[in-house]
């Protein structure tokens, strides 16, 4: 129930009862009133009575008496007179008129000497009947024991006197009609001033109530009309100057998030603060995942965060993380759909060997199909799954480093774009700590590389030794060390020149990776002595590849100034944990058989067995 309605129906039922007790108050009043005057009413009649009787008895005209009453009875307001005879009376003087007879309530008057007052409702009319003792006394000079012989206080009679209340209540009734009235009357003015003075009560309450109810739902632009100048103007003025505030702060505020997050939403629809909050949190939690991706150890942990975020988070179930490497102008993917490694699926596979081909690489710019649809003639839809893409550059040095691809259903285009400010936020974070980690991933990688044949060095090898050994140990899977020496390399250095010597070294860098799968490793361990690492084999099948490499190499001819050279290499071979399960013992016993191949003349591979080790006088 609204204020004024309230204060309406309060005011009217103290009205309504006002009216009621006063009414009632009056109606009791006028009563008690009107039967007091009634009763001196008939006492003055009563006395009247007993004088024009003592006088008559005196005057010897007490015949006359039933004249008297009846012009008494002719009295305005008097009904009827009539005196009835006690039983003294009768005893001196005989039982008198047939009127004078008593009647019920004169025989109690006669018998106790007390009056009888009672109201009387006959025919729709009031009437007050008194009956009133005729007690002799002897008082005055004129009294009743001159002629009766009674003793005084006797009851000598009972004056019964009928008053007619009719006029009496009908003055009555227009007395308490015109008070009702007069209270009513005033009633409805006060009602109405009161109505007056609340209304800017009630509209300002209301207006507050819309403007709140406006505030929550996030829109701060309305505002309160001042009616008075008293509290609830005050009030208004205070609603609108929160209004003011609200509406500046929190546009700031949301101005300021939006410009963090990479996007102006300030005049974007919807709940203000709710957006605010939202943009806030999303920027919380994307500086926590920046914390995050700051301590993880590689360039992958922080691509599978990203993916988590991305399928935990905003339920992308259909997404690619591509890598793109900018030196050799390539995109690789990292993450599809969640999974690691498992290849292009949402491109065409052209983009991985030219990176020019992804829109997004190329521009540095978003790309999105949900506004313009085949903006990007790469991306290889599936109806109904995904059918359209939103590719996010990761910005690294002012170029695009990586490229996140968000895959959906036509259906879900607009709620993805609505998330691509979210997701940025968090893209924004990931780029210089991607790119940090690049840097420290190249520089790592150099660090273990040697420069001249790009194989791995020595330290690489130390660092990756435990690694290597653990994983075969999980697996329960053995491998196979081969230490390689170029046979009498030094005459190369002494006759052709060290230039030379390098070039025969490069080449048979070239021969060693075209002969070991991605998995093995070729380490370059000394000047022209180099070590294979060949993953879940063993030393028989190792042979046949050190055979093959033996032989790669005496074939090749190698190029120098005024003519070829050819040259042989001698390869030991030791198997994990067969021989030893002690890595760089492994690593010992190959350079134990390369020895006895160098021994037994060069350019051959020997199994390293466990008596050259006994020969050597080892045990
Ligand atoms: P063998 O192994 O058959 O017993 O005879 P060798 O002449 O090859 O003897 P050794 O393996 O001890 O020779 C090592 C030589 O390799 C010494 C050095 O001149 C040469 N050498 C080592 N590193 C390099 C390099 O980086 N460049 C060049 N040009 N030569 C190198
Ligand atoms: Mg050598
Ligand atoms: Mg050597």
């Amino acid at each position: 129930m609204k204020l004024n309605d309230k204060t309406l129906v309060f005011f009217v039922s103290i009205m309504a009862v006002l009216v009621v007790v006063l009414t009632a108050l009056s109606t009791y009043s006028f009563r008690q009133f009107s039967l007091y005057t009634a009763e001196r009413h008939a006492r003055s009649v009563a006395e009247v009575v007993k004088v024009g009787l003592t006088e008559s008895m005196l005057n010897g005209t007490i015949s006359k008496r039933p004249q008297f009453l009846s012009r008494l009875a002719g009295v305005p307001g008097v009904q009827a007179v009539r005196v009835a005879r006690g039983p003294a009376v009768v005893k001196q003087f005989g039982e008198g008129l047939a009127q004078e007879v008593p009647g019920k309530a004169e025989k109690i008057v006669l018998d106790g000497g007390k009056p009888l007052l009672e109201t009387i409702e006959q025919d729709g009319t009031s009437l007050f009947r008194a009956v009133i003792p005729y007690v002799a006394t002897d008082q005055g000079v004129v009294n009743c024991l001159q002629c009766h012989t009674v003793p005084a206080d006797t009851v000598l009679g009972a004056v019964s006197i009928d008053i007619s209340l009719d006029e009496v209540k009908h003055q009555a009734i227009i007395a308490v009609l015109l008070v009702s009235l007069s209270v009513f009357v005033a009633a409805v003015l006060a009602l109405l001033i009161l109505r007056r003075m609340l209304r800017p009560l009630g509209e300002t309450a209301q207006a507050v109530k819309d403007v709140t109810t406006r505030a929550i739902g996030g829109d701060f632009s309305n505002r309160i009309l001042q009616r008075s100048s008293d509290e609830v103007g005050d009030i208004a003025g205070n609603i609108n100057r929160l209004m003011d505030f609200l509406e500046r702060e929190v546009g700031t505020i949301r101005t300021r998030v939006g410009e963090l997050m990479g996007h102006h939403s300030a005049t974007d629809g919807g709940n203000q603060l709710i957006n605010t909050t939202e943009m806030v949190e999303g920027l919380v939690e994307a500086s926590k995942f920046k914390q995050a991706i700051e301590e993880d150890q590689t360039k992958l942990d922080i691509y599978r965060r990203l993916g988590d975020v991305l399928t935990k988070k905003y339920d992308f179930r259909y997404f690619s993380i591509y890598e793109v490497d900018a030196g050799k102008n390539r995109i690789a993917p990292i993450i599809v759909d969640g999974d690691v490694g498992t290849g292009c699926r949402w491109c065409d596979p052209q983009i991985l060997v030219d990176a020019s081909y992804c829109r997004a690489r190329r521009t540095g710019r978003e790309v999105s199909a949900v506004e313009s649809p085949s903006l990007c003639t790469m991306f290889h839809p599936e109806a109904g799954v995904g059918d359209t893409h939103i590719c996010l550059p990761i910005n690294q040095s002012g170029t695009a480093g990586c490229i996140v691809q968000i895959v959906c259903s036509h259906d879900e285009g607009y709620l993805t774009k609505s998330l691509v400010p979210y997701v940025a936020a968090y893209l924004k974070e990931a780029g210089p700590v991607l790119e940090a980690k690049r840097l420290a991933e190249h520089l790592r990688e150099n660090s273990m590389r040697d420069a001249m044949t790009g194989l791995y060095n020595r330290r690489f090898l130390e660092e990756y030794v435990n690694q290597l050994v653990s994983g075969s140990q999980r697996r329960k899977s053995p491998f196979v060390v081969l230490m390689l020496d170029l046979d009498f390399f030094k005459q190369v250095n002494d006759t052709h020149g060290h230039e030379v010597g390098d070039k025969v070294i490069k080449a048979l860098a070239e021969i060693l990776v075209r002969n070991v799968r991605s998995s093995d490793m070729a380490v370059r361990y000394g000047g022209e002595e180099f070590l294979l690492v060949l993953m879940d084999t063993h030393a028989e099948a190792a042979m046949a590849v050190a055979e093959k490499i033996r032989q790669e190499v005496a074939e090749t001819k190698v190029a120098i100034p005024g003519g070829i050279l050819q040259k042989t290499i001698s390869i030991g071979v030791s198997e994990f944990p067969k021989d030893t399960d002690t890595f760089w013992q492994v690593v010992k016993f190959a350079d134990v058989a390369l020895y006895k191949a160098k021994e037994t003349g060069r350019n051959r591979v020997i199994r390293f067995l466990p008596e050259m080790w006994d020969a050597e006088g080892h045990y």
